[in-house]
């Protein structure tokens, strides 16, 4: 089962790329001689943020360069070449969801009754986890809001 963070997603958001945390043994990945710990930051020049990332970047792909760093702190370039079916036998750690930062008085969150389960409080606005699981619930946050009369269109 899926098990929310509840600590705040925004301290998570800002590392760069996925953490593998397992590599399935006689794998692609195993070939390629990456290991748990290790971070995969780019795929053909495009940033990885999280496991979608790398899933929806690799897809299809069967010529890839993928950028890595190495728990030891390295930085390394992998030209791939793969079949088109062929996995890499990864598992990623899971995505935080991102939180909504909103503040309204009405917040379904705020009243939950304080022994609900954690899962309740969480303010999430991460399409991601519609993909995932098809249980996204995304608010929006709101850092500017710029009010136009009807009939005005600048
Ligand atoms: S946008 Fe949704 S989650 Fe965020 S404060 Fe408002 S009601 Fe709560």
């Amino acid at each position: 089962m899926y098990e929310f963070a509840v600590a705040p997603a925004i301290t998570n958001l800002r590392r760069r790329g996925a953490e593998i945390t397992e590599v399935a043994p006689k794998s692609l990945g195993a070939e390629l001689e990456l290991e748990p710990g290790d971070r995969i930051t780019r795929v053909n020049g495009r940033p990885v943020r999280d496991y979608l990332d790398f899933r929806f970047q690799t897809a299809g792909e069967t010529e890839l360069v993928v950028e890595v760093r190495k728990s030891s702190g390295e930085d390394w370039e992998l030209q791939i070449e793969r079949g088109e079916a062929e996995d890499f036998g990864f598992s990623f750690e899971q995505i935080v969801p991102r939180q909504c930062a909103n503040e309204c008085i009405f917040c379904f969150c705020k009243g939950n009754p304080s022994d609900a389960r954690p899962s309740l409080f969480v303010r999430d606005e991460d399409i991601r986890l519609s993909f995932l699981y098809g249980n996204g619930d995304p608010c929006v946050t709101i850092s500017t809001f710029v009010f136009k009369p009807p009939g005005r269109r600048n």
